[in-house]
């Protein structure tokens, strides 16, 4: 003999038999509901294609930028200013702002701008106020990774060919970098 299996309503969360393999609410009402839910998911998930269909080049760029520099930020965290070695983090009043610091900017390098080894933890004051601290910067990187590595990457720099993204391409950075900086975080923060 078989008893009837009982399931959850996924509704109100209360056992009940359904009378239809296919049921998945105990009752009328709880039908109502969740017919509303549906359309209301329904109606949400058209929003979030609309938005991404309608989004600008501009914004997926600064949400991709956004999503490499956080994990940036989780890589290097910890470390001192790349430019200054924390010196001014210290005597800052901002000091405990750190961003995540182009060495070759974005402006005159923009294809450069999610390459990993260009991009390292840098205070705000060095960011924003000394323009990068160019001279600090390689200062830092030479006496982390050794001068030639500093000659070999900026040599690769100039030689960079440009990159053409693709909205589909921001995307993808964006979600890729969002998932390395929660992997990372995990693994190497104890987070
Ligand atoms: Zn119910
Ligand atoms: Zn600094």
């Amino acid at each position: 003999m078989r008893a009837a299996r009982v399931k959850k309503c996924k509704v109100c969360k209360a056992d009940f038999k359904p009378y239809q393999t296919m049921q998945k609410v105990c009752s009328p009402s709880c039908a109502a509901k969740f017919a509303s839910n549906e359309t209301r998911k329904q109606y949400k998930r058209e929003a979030l294609e609309y938005r991404k269909r309608t989004e600008t080049k501009k914004s997926q760029l600064s949400k991709a930028q956004a999503a490499v520099n956080g994990y940036i930020r989780t890589r290097d965290k910890g470390k001192p200013c790349i430019s200054c070695e924390g010196f001014k983090v210290k005597s800052s009043l901002h000091g405990s702002i750190l961003h995540a610091g182009h060495w070759h900017g974005r402006g005159a390098y923009p294809s450069l701008r999610f390459v990993l080894w260009n991009i390292h933890l840098q205070c705000a004051h060095c960011n924003e106020h000394l323009g990068g601290h160019v001279i600090g910067y390689e200062a830092g990187l030479a006496k982390k990774f050794g001068r030639e590595w500093v000659e070999k990457r900026k040599q690769q720099g100039r030689e960079w060919k440009p990159n053409h993204y693709s909205k589909k391409d921001l995307e993808r950075i964006a979600t890729l970098f969002r998932a390395k900086d929660r992997l990372y975080k995990r693994l190497f923060r104890g987070d």
